[in-house]
């Protein structure tokens, strides 16, 4: 089973994703994680990289798309794909689809977890104490939500007709809204 956690940034899609990883042994497949560990790796990605992400801004379509081919290829990881900050844009949804036509898979499940501006900003805060990432500042938050209702909003559109689309109040607890994706999954 492939899905897809969808919504702001703060919306609790990391969260979700890994009571998923639990729950259906699947691999969570967070392309902040990945772009995160290249930089922490110092490589030629990880170099271009580090101003956009620490500046809020998104990581050229070219770049993420690369790194995201490997995972829907790799044999271990077909079907049981949990996307958590993927796709972003248009043109990495499109993508999406042609590596997944191509190898032979579908998503069957796509999750969006809806939260307010003032919610987000508020878990952002708190998660900056715990996590301490770079890109989670008052500005920087600010600056991610404006890029996700600008650019990755639309790609609701793209996504929100299909039969396997669900809208969950992600402002409830976060046990309230695994049990919710539980529910519509049947596990
Ligand atoms: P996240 O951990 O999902 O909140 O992502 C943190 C940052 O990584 C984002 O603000 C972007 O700079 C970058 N990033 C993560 N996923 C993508 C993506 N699919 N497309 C472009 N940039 C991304």
């Amino acid at each position: 089973m492939n899905l897809i956690l969808f919504g702001p940034p703060g919306a609790g899609k990391g969260t979700q994703a890994k009571f998923l990883v639990d729950k259906l042994n699947n691999f969570q497949i967070s392309t902040g994680d990945m772009l995160r560990d290249e930089i922490k790796k110092d490589t030629e990605i990880g170099k271009k990289i580090i101003n956009y992400m620490n500046d809020g801004k998104f990581v050229d379509d070219e770049i993420v798309n690369k790194l995201l081919e490997k995972i829907v290829f790799d044999p271990n990881k077909m079907n049981k794909l949990i996307f958590d900050g993927y796709p972003r844009t248009i043109n990495q949804a499109k993508n999406l689809d042609i590596l997944l036509k191509k190898s032979n898979q579908i998503i069957d499940y796509i999750f969006f977890l809806n939260v307010n501006k003032d919610s987000i900003i508020k878990r952002i805060e708190k998660r900056k104490t715990l996590e301490k990432r770079s890109d989670d500042d008052s500005d920087t938050i600010l600056k991610r939500y404006d890029t996700y209702m600008e650019i990755t909003k639309p790609v609701l559109d793209y996504y929100s007709k299909n039969q396997n689309f669900y809208e969950i109040d992600g402002s409830k607890e976060i046990k309230d809204i695994a049990q919710k994706i539980e529910e519509i999954l049947k596990v």
